[in-house]
């Protein structure tokens, strides 16, 4: 299961560190063989819950989509190939992008590197899209990011990973995790061709062309409207512009101070910390201390939020509407058999966890407690966003909600300082990449502690990408990932100050 049929082209050797890296689920016949692009040409890995038609299978590194291909082809993967894009492979992941390390894949665990002893791990759910770009085997890489599945992995493989706004770019032809925060990033190592890409750049004529944030797509109803688009990007600068370090002057940077948790490794921290200084000293850029006070319940309303659109997505891999059945239930029993026999067998523990964690807080007796208040956790998260940034969100609902609807244990006292800053600056995950060794055995929740730093943005659709931060450490220089994170719609000035940093 391990290695995809068409490798036989490689040498051994490659095959070999393929294999152990597991990156690819499958992948083109041809491109084992080193081709010389051409100059508007590019390689592209695509995460294998995107739709792509034959010959790639489209398996979300699920059993129960193992036979699958698409018949259609998704919107972006489309658009890519528009500009010059050859599909390299279909990349592994967690199993409909739930976790953290891609370690859930019913093709086996990504390890992001070839060692046989204490292999590392690759970042999920987008692991084994990072491990091909930090690879050079691709130039770019499409992930999916719900609530830090490209960042992640970007930081634990030293890549450049960004997570557009939410509506933005295309979500025809993925394959649903949780709607309301499921977003399609991109991967590269470098930050200037995914800039190019979304954003355009002035220096060609063909500028128009490529710039993707202008792209609605009516076969996508959470794809923004045209005229919404073109109301937000004229609230914002940087589309189609070129950037340089100059630019950084003056802008203010805000560190959250509840990112400064116990759990942070202090190599990070102090990673972190230099980071702000190279901004201030060198760039001439302004730090200023913030307060996002709703951080910490961020990471429980995304775990109730997530598993629950989580439930009702996937309610249709049953084996009568989708999925492969399972042949040895008794079909002429009552269809729950057949259900029962074909979800057991298919999904993947995680994915299984997921499915009754998220049935149980849309049950009617649990409602009130987790879905609801989750939701109203979400409004917080988004409310702690819009105080800090100097821009306004052009989405921004009214407040009107009452201070008794917040969750008891939320404090609501002066936390919020005057500054209004342009971007965030803060640390893409806790730790440097983990063992594989030391998350295969990990409690869920444990694991879930990982994406702490990320999902706040994903549960206010914000743009936020990570970029590599060099670490210190015993045994030589590490990379982390620095992420910054900007206003609804500012992606162009966000990928623009990520690439000057970078
Ligand atoms: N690790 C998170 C989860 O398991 C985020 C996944 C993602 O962004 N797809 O839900």
């Amino acid at each position: 299961r391990g290695s995809s049929p068409s490798l036989h082209h490689a040498t051994l050797r490659q095959h070999h560190q393929r294999r152990l890296l597991n990156h690819f689920i499958s992948k083109s016949p041809s491109s084992a063989d080193p081709i010389i692009p051409k100059t508007s040409q590019f390689t592209l890995a695509v995460k294998d819950n995107i739709a792509t038609t034959s010959p790639f299978p489209t398996t979300c590194a699920s059993d129960i989509l193992s036979n699958y291909t698409s018949p259609i082809e998704a919107t972006i993967v489309t658009q890519l190939r528009s500009l010059g894009a050859n599909i390299t492979g279909k990349t592994n992941l967690d199993e409909f992008g739930m976790g953290s390390h891609s370690t859930h894949s019913a093709f086996g665990p990504v390890s992001q590197d070839s060692s046989l002893k204490d292999p590392i791990s690759a970042g999920g759910s987008s692991g084994g899209s990072a491990v091909a770009v930090a690879n050079k085997e691709v130039d770019l890489a499409l992930g999916t990011d719900t609530g830090g599945s490209v960042r992640l992995p970007a930081a634990y493989t030293g890549v450049a990973g960004y997570k557009p706004s939410y509506g933005m770019i295309s979500r025809y032809g993925v394959i649903p995790y949780a709607n309301s925060l499921d977003t399609v990033g991109f991967l590269s190592r470098q930050v200037k061709p995914i800039r190019e890409l979304i954003a355009g750049f002035n220096s060609t004529e063909s500028a128009e062309e490529i710039a993707l944030w202008k792209y609605h797509d009516s076969k996508d109803p959470t794809s923004l409207s045209l005229s919404a688009r073109l109301r937000c990007a004229k609230q914002r600068e940087g589309y189609n512009k070129e950037w340089d370090q100059t630019r950084l002057n003056g802008l203010k940077f805000g560190v959250p101070l509840e990112y400064n948790i116990e759990e942070l490794d202090p190599r990070i921290r102090d990673a972190w910390a230099a980071a702000a200084e190279r901004l201030e000293q060198k760039f001439g850029a302004k730090i200023v201390p913030v307060s996002l006070p709703t951080t910490k319940q961020a990471l429980a309303a995304y775990y109730v939020i997530a598993p629950a659109e989580a439930s009702s997505n996937l309610a249709k891999y049953d084996g009568v509407r989708y999925g492969k059945r399972n042949e040895e239930a008794s079909s002429d029993a009552a269809g729950g058999v057949l259900y029962a026999a074909t979800r057991g067998k298919g999904f993947g523990e995680e994915v299984k966890r997921r499915i009754l964690l998220g049935s149980y807080t849309l049950s009617s007796e649990a409602m009130d407690n987790y879905f609801i208040k989750a939701q109203k956790v979400r409004r917080l998260v988004r409310r702690d966003f819009n105080r800090v940034f100097a821009l306004e969100n052009p989405l921004q609902e009214s407040e009107t909600f009452e201070l008794s609807d917040l969750p008891d244990n939320i404090e609501m006292e002066d936390k919020w300082g005057p500054e209004e800053v342009d971007f965030l600056l803060c640390p893409t995950a806790p730790t440097l990449a983990p063992k594989l060794a030391d998350v295969v055995d990990q409690k869920s929740v444990d694991s879930y502690m990982n994406d702490v730093f990320t999902v706040p943005a994903s549960l206010a659709g914000l743009p936020a990408i990570s970029i590599p931060m060099p670490v210190a450490s015993e045994d030589g220089t590490k990379t982390a990932g620095l992420q910054l994170i900007g206003q609804y719609w500012d992606d162009a000035r966000l990928l623009g100050v990520a690439e000057a940093m970078s």
